[in-house]
């Protein structure tokens, strides 16, 4: 076909489709829901009074009961008694882990299908939204591959009911650092991928990401033996170029660190989150605010953990572990390092994320609005997730109502009474 012919074919195959788009219109039609509770927790800050008009999937308007009418064709949904906040966002989750006192962590990984797993975390991920979290970084399969990204494709394909997922697949180790050890003798599966050197650790965490990890988790120290306490594991030049490749391509990184010197290497480097941060001094958290990177303390897990092997909470004055804890986190209060939210959910039982809230208030130091701004507003800055974790106009109306007024008493985030997803009651 002449240039000149094959242009005037294809403006005409341009009009003519222009033409018939406008003749035939989308025909979905604009769902208005009004929403009536006691109280908006507006990701911030709580107000008496306010509603929420949500258009579709978007919050559309925020404010005085006074100031907001429904629209024609609106539907409006009285919430009396009932406090209306955003989502909550989940910091720290496996969803492929069931709580350890049920099926040891060596043996779910060793032992435990990923179909078998899988299915569990079908169950997981569902009891997660009707928890009210509607967002959950999912920091490692431990063993299961890549069943997370299947899992995150699943819900949002509306094939099954969960949170929204950022995943981190199968998360890297130094070679010999991880788990599960058995013999010497024998080469056993690891719950994560093994890499090393400056080619190795490129080409792992370029793989990762194309077959689809939203972040890159890395443990930055480990157990090298069964029963010593941690040491660094990556050199500074490794997580550098962990970070440097991850970054390249969009994707933060988180670290997995508990020793001063692993904490002081991945934030060096550059990580978006240190998980854990138990043996963290003084220092190390200095350098952690200066540099801007976060916290997430996951203190449900500990705790989890040390009941599992003996601890009678309540009556004993708790193992050596936890009053560490409790001397470190002390330190990165006073640091002035900021807080992400999660509890390493799947360490204990799914649905039950709330208790990391429970426990940073009764046993940390922290007030209900401490809380509630870190599983809303907090994390969704620090997970750099602009479209959610307030209620504003034109954010995601990833919305939960919930009995009572959780800036008072933060057990009422156990009442959840309603879960939109956006803008779609889930629950
Ligand atoms: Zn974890």
């Amino acid at each position: 076909m002449p240039p000149l012919l094959r242009l005037v074919f294809i403006c005409t195959v341009f009009l003519l489709t222009s033409f018939l788009l406008a003749a035939h219109p989308s025909t979905s039609a604009t769902v208005l829901l009004l929403l009536r509770p006691a109280a908006v927790f507006d990701g911030e800050t709580q107000h008496p009074g306010w509603v929420v008009l949500v258009e579709n999937d978007r919050i559309r308007a925020v404010g005085p009961a006074a100031r907001i009418t429904a629209p024609a064709g609106a539907r409006t949904l009285d919430l009396p008694g009932l406090t209306l906040l955003p989502g909550l966002i989940e910091g720290h989750s496996h969803l492929l882990l069931h709580p350890y006192n049920e099926t040891p962590w060596n043996d779910q990984v060793l032992l435990e299908s990923e179909a078998l797993r899988v299915g569990r975390a079908t169950v997981h991920a569902r009891a997660t939204l009707a928890a009210g979290f509607t967002t959950a970084r999912d920091l490692g399969t431990e063993g299961a591959g890549y069943a997370d990204v299947g899992l995150k494709q699943a819900i949002e394909q509306g094939i099954i009911p969960g949170p929204r997922l950022l995943v981190a697949t199968r998360a890297l180790v130094a070679t010999g650092s991880y788990g599960p050890k058995l013999s010497t003798d024998v080469d056993v599966p690891q719950g994560a991928q093994e890499a090393d050197g400056v080619d190795g650790v490129i080409r792992a965490v370029r793989e990762q990401i194309g077959k689809g990890a939203d972040i890159i988790k890395v443990y930055a120290d480990y157990r090298w033996g069964l029963n010593e306490p941690s040491s660094a594991t990556f050199s500074q030049d490794e997580l550098n170029l962990i970070v440097k490749t991850a970054n390249s391509a969009g994707r933060p990184v988180v670290a997995h660190a508990s020793t001063p010197e692993g904490i002081r290497r991945a934030t060096l480097a550059g990580v978006q989150t240190i998980e854990h941060g138990d043996n963290g001094t003084a220092d190390v958290f200095k350098l952690m605010k200066q540099r801007g990177v976060a916290l997430c303390p996951t203190v449900a897990a500990g705790d989890a953990i040390a009941q599992y092997r003996g601890w009678h909470k309540g009556q004993d004055p708790g193992p050596e572990r936890i009053r560490q804890k409790r001397e470190s986190m002390k330190l990165a209060r006073q640091s002035g390092v900021q807080f992400a939210i999660g509890g390493d959910v799947g360490v204990f039982t799914h649905g039950d994320n709330v208790r990391e809230a429970e426990l940073l208030v009764r046993e940390y130091g922290f007030t209900p609005l401490d809380v509630l701004r870190g599983f809303t507003s907090g994390n969704a800055r620090i997970f750099q997730l602009p479209d959610r974790g307030r209620i504003l106009p034109g954010l995601l109306a990833d919305l939960i109502a919930v009995a009572g007024d959780p800036t008072q008493d933060v057990a009422a985030l156990r009442q959840v009474k309603l879960v939109l997803k956006g803008g779609v009651e889930v629950k």
